[in-house]
Parts: structure tokens; sequence; C-alpha cells
């Protein structure tokens, strides 16, 4: 039997309408709307095509949008300058910057530099600590969405065999963690797990955040589970796939989110909901 689809797309759009509603309804009381800056230093394409899809989603949702470009040879002091500006800003409740960086600025300062309160991506350690320690407060992006799609198929996580293939700070680590949160059973596979098809198989709910195409194979994947694919992957025919090879993983599983429409769109929808937060404190 072939899986239902997990519609990301579907999903982040009813979200973003609720955000809207609630943007909407703040303002007409006198708040200032939310603001979001997002910091792309350079030129990468990927990039600019991921903070052009941030701004369009921002102003869609009655944020006020702050994003700014920095040429790619902004220096790292110049870098935390701009958001020691930007942590100051009453008008500024969301700071995220683009990565990846240019080679000769330090990632991790960066994220470290950024009010807490103000790290709507979730990677500052004081935010990732929240999350470690079952007191979420900004949780990132990637894979609260994840978590945000997994209500809407009604399965209760508790207790199921969760396996996570990729361990980044950005989807894998964080992800387990939720999953923790929820009282799944969690097994976190990177570069160094052995026997990786045997984990995945016995996998009830699997999530892959890897970057290589079609990596898990759909024979992998146990009858009835769960597959969540983070994959992003461009082919040398322009179209995009995901880290999970889907036509043979839809007959298997029993929901699964396609590439593109799944995960991606969710990214963005969890950003303004943290930015939402961060602003009023609420959650859409
Ligand atoms: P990273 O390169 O930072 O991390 C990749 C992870 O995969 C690492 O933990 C690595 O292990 C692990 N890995 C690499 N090879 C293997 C292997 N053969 N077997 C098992 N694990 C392996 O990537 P990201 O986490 O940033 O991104 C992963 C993917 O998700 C990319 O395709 C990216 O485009 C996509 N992505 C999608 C988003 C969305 O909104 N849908 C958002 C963010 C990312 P180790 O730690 O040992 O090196």
């Amino acid at each position: 039997m072939s899986a239902q689809i997990l519609d990301g797309k579907a999903i982040a759009l009813e979200l973003r309408d609720s955000i809207q509603k609630e943007v909407a309804a703040q303002v007409a009381e006198g708040k200032m709307p939310p603001g979001l800056a997002v910091i792309l230093v350079g030129e990468d394409p990927a990039s600019q095509v991921y903070v052009k899809n941030k701004k369009i989603a921002c102003e869609k949702a009655g944020f006020n949008d702050v994003s700014m470009v920095l040429p790619a040879e902004t220096s790292q002091a110049e870098l935390l300058a701009k958001i020691d500006e930007l942590n100051a800003r009453d008008d500024v409740h969301g700071i995220i910057v683009q990565l990846p960086v240019p080679d000769h600025i330090d990632p991790e300062e960066i994220i470290e530099r950024i009010d807490p309160k103000k790290d709507v991506d979730g990677f500052h350690p004081y935010n990732m600590g929240r999350l470690a320690t079952r007191l979420p407060e900004l949780a990132p992006c990637t894979p609260h969405g994840v978590m945000t799609m997994l209500a809407k198929t009604g399965i209760p996580l508790r207790g199921l065999n969760a396996v996570v293939v990729g361990a980044s700070n950005i989807v894998g680590v964080p992800m387990a963690l939720e999953l923790l949160n929820e009282r799944a059973t969690v097994t976190v596979c990177h570069s160094a797990t052995k026997d990786l098809p045997q984990k995945v198989a016995e996998a009830d709910l699997v999530v892959v955040g890897v970057g290589i195409p079609n990596m898990v194979k759909g024979d992998w994947i146990k009858d009835g589970a769960i597959v969540i694919d983070v994959g992003i992957n461009r082919l040398d025919d322009g179209s995009l796939c995901g880290d999970v090879e889907y036509d043979v993983a839809k007959e298997k599983a029993s929901w699964i989110t396609p590439v593109p429409g799944g995960v991606g769109p969710m990214t963005i929808a969890t950003l303004l909901q943290n930015t939402l937060q961060a602003a009023y404190g609420v959650k859409a």
C-alpha cells in the first residue's frame, strides 16, 4: 500500500495563515509588527534563494523585514558589530545569520553573539541547552517544523523507535532531542555508524538529514514506518531530490514527506513562528 503524503506545503500555509492573523490582531491592538533581520554575508547562490524566500514569507505574514546583504569581505568584527546593533533595536525581535558564512568568519562566535531571546534559528547554545533540558524556548526551525508535521499524522510518538540519520547541530541533534522530549526511543546515526540499513530497518519513524541524494534505500524501510526526508539535493538536471529513495520507500511507509514540498516549507513557517514568539511571547 502506498504511503500517505505528509504535505508540508499545505501544513506550512496553514501555519503561516494563523501567524498572519495573530500579527494582524496584535498590530490592531497597537503593538509593533514582529521584526526579522536575516543577514546574508556574500553571494552564495543557494543562500540567496533561501533569503529571498524568507523575505517574501516575512512580508506576507505582516512582519517588518529588516534583512540585509553584507559584502563577502565583511570582517568578523564588522559582523559582530552589526549583530550588537540589531540586538539593541526594539523593533527587531529575531536575528538570523544565513549559513554558510564565508571561510574567514567563525560561525560559532557569530551565533553566540545573537541575543538568545532573538535567536529565532534556535542555534545559540542557550537555546540548544533549553531544548536538551526539556525547557525549550526557541527551538531550531527544521526539527521543530518536523514535529509540527508529525502532529498532523495523529500518531503518538511516545514509545516509538525513532532513528535519526545525520547528527548536525542544525538538523540531527535537535531532531533527536525533540523526539526524546516526546518520549520516543531515539537512535542517532552519523558517518561512523555501523550497519545503517539494519538501524533504519528497526525504525517506526526515520528522519534523514545527510545531504546525499537517495542514500537511504527504500527497501531498508520497515513496513508501516513514518519517513521524514530533510535532505534537499540538486541533481545535475536541475531537479531536487531528498536523501531517501522516495519511489521505493513510499510503497513501504505509512507516511512520507516529498521533496520538494515536505520539510522545506515547514522550516520557513517555523522561523516565522519563532519570530512571532520572540515578539509577543505567543505561539501560533
Ligand atoms: P551536515 O553536512 O552538517 O550534516 C550531515 C550529517 O550527515 C552529519 O552528521 C554526518 O555525519 C552525516 N552523514 C554523512 N554521511 C553519512 C553516512 N554515509 N551515513 C550516515 N550519516 C552520514 O548537513 P545538514 O545537517 O546541514 O543538512 C543535511 C541535509 O538536510 C542537506 O541535504 C541539507 O540541504 C538539508 N537541509 C534541509 C533543510 C530543510 O529546510 N528541509 C534545512 C537544513 C538542511 P558526521 O556528523 O559523522 O559527519
